[in-house]
């Protein structure tokens, strides 16, 4: 859908929707000791796109995800969301460190859902999910109950909005972390790994979360996973990464059916 659509059936229009550049990575370099973990790494990802980061472990793709979600700094480089620094700032036309509330203003924009669920074990889940729209968005409680019961029901656990998360199974609890996350209205949604941590059996019924809405909202995604035909289904993009580097990228037809790099298709031998 465009950006500047005056449809009256979208309730708040998203403005970055319409394809235009919404992150970007400019010669991002992040060490740890003398560990290189990025390289001057460029990249972007326009507004919309789905986009899956694959590789083998270590090779800085989780550091990509933690940087934006500004869990950690980058060490030489400058990033971007939605056309606005989220590393520094402009002061007096020069461009100095971001400081922590321009920080907090550009992270609105950014949501992250963990490996380990995180969610807070001493509220009920309908609570974990209003928590930050009322105390960070300035909703009300009753705005923000209402979109927390729309997305419990889009994740399909309308029913235990009552339960306390030590109640529920993995699955559960990991996708009312996706719905907490969601009703932030992040432009983006970062997902690290998200069913690393969960019984098997419980794998699809997340990921079957996460194909709904990739094919029903507009919102960004930028996806660590291993789970391959998943990325082959929800990716606009495929990065293939080797030791801080992207070394191929590509729709997922031919970064999975016709790798060029040796690396990506002994990568690929070893995952599929
Ligand atoms: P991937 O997600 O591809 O498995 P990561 O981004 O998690 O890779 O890690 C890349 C490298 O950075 C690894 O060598 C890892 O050990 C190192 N690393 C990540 N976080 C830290 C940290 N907080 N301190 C030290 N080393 C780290």
């Amino acid at each position: 859908m465009s950006a500047d659509s005056n449809s009256s059936s979208q309730e708040t229009p998203n403005p970055a929707v319409d394809g235009s550049e919404l992150i970007r990575f400019d010669k991002v370099t992040k060490r740890f000791g003398s560990n290189t973990v990025l390289d001057n790494l460029d990249f972007s990802v326009n507004s919309g796109k789905h986009v899956t980061l694959i590789g083998p472990s270590g090779s800085g793709k989780t550091t990509i995800l933690r940087l934006l979600m500004t869990l950690m700094k980058p060490d030489g480089g400058t990033i971007k969301v939605n056309g606005e620094y989220l590393t520094h700032e402009v002061k007096d036309g020069k461009l100095v460190p971001a400081g922590e509330k321009h920080i907090r203003e550009i992270r609105k924009n950014i949501g992250m859902v963990f490996q380990q669920f995180n969610l807070f074990p001493n509220m009920k889940v309908l609570r974990n999910i209003t928590e930050a729209p009322i105390s960070v968005l300035g909703l009300s409680k009753d705005e923000a109950e209402e979109r927390a019961r729309e997305l419990l029901d889009m994740v399909g656990l309308g029913d235990r909005a009552d339960a306390y998360p030590t109640q529920l199974s993995g699955g559960q609890q990991q996708r009312v972390a996706i719905a907490r996350a969601l009703a932030m209205r992040p432009q983006v949604l970062l997902l690290d790994e998200v069913t690393s941590a969960l019984d098997p059996e419980l794998v699809a019924g997340v990921l079957d979360v996460l194909r709904d809405i990739a094919r029903s909202t507009d919102i960004t995604m930028l996806c660590v996973t291993h789970e391959m035909n998943f990325a082959r289904d929800i990716s606009d993009q495929v990065l293939m990464f080797d030791s801080g580097r992207i070394i191929e990228s590509g729709s997922p037809d031919k970064i999975f059916s016709e790798p060029e790099h040796d690396r990506t298709r002994e990568f690929l031998n070893a995952v599929l």
